[in-house]
């Protein structure tokens, strides 16, 4: 069982899904009736990919997923704690991303980006590090550790906020805890180089922040098609 972005695979479980075979496309019959969290905590259990920032993509595809959710919160540690399992360093098994799915979901409450100011995608990086670092009740530089990466996240999803998108926020969350496991562990995972596109601005229900979001591209535009201008026959009128 195997997740993975084949075009003709289920972003589940990896089996092939034949054109039409199911009312949700991108999904196998099985998978079609898994809730967005399921679907994600499998895909986070079974993934064999390492970079963390294609798991996160394969999630957010799911057809299910609201645009905006807590169920990001979920995508961002699950996706961590799976591309480190999957990694040439084999950091953590499944208990661990039972165990950060699970601390991920305690701190999250809908809305509370603006209710309190806390994106839940902070603490669930924060208890990547965390369960990485073995932190526990007194614990010293792990636990600051775990505490920078969550005021990192916070800091940057408030740069990225107005208004807030749970997609965006992933993406970052995840490149900042990225960097963090290079940086300070020498744990690199591998990451696509391709620029992050945005699939999802149409569906944001708050408009999405377009030009001033880093995942934005506005899709490009034939500037011939409607004008009937076919470069090389029309002269120039200079
Ligand atoms: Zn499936």
């Amino acid at each position: 069982m195997v997740a993975n972005d084949r075009s003709n695979s289920c972003l589940v479980c990896g089996v092939e899904v034949l054109p039409g075979a199911s009312a949700r496309g991108s999904l196998c019959a099985a998978c079609s009736g898994k809730s967005a969290a399921a679907a994600i905590e499998e895909i986070a259990l079974t993934t064999t990919l390492t970079d963390p920032v294609r798991i996160a993509e394969i999630m957010m595809s799911l057809p299910g997923l609201p645009m905006i959710g807590c169920e990001h919160t979920c995508i961002a540690s699950g996706a961590i704690m799976a591309a480190l399992r999957n990694s040439a360093y084999g950091k953590g098994g499944n208990d661990d991303v039972r165990e950060a799915l699970k601390r991920t979901a305690k701190q999250t409450v809908d809305g509370s980006c603006s209710l309190t100011g806390m994106c839940g995608i902070a603490p669930a990086i924060g208890a990547c590090f965390s369960i990485f670092l073995g932190a526990g009740p007194g614990a010293d530089r792990e636990q600051r550790i775990a505490m920078v990466a969550v005021v990192r996240v916070s800091q940057t999803a408030a740069q990225l906020t107005g208004p807030g998108c749970c997609k965006a926020y992933v993406r970052a969350g995840i490149s900042i805890a990225v960097d963090m496991f290079s940086e300070k562990f020498g744990v690199v995972l591998p990451v696509q180089r391709e620029t992050i596109v945005c699939k999802h601005s149409e569906s944001h229900p708050h408009g999405c922040r377009e030009e001033k979001c880093p995942y934005f591209r506005r899709p490009s535009k034939d500037i011939f098609a409607s004008g009937g201008f076919i470069p090389g026959i029309t002269g120039c009128v200079t």
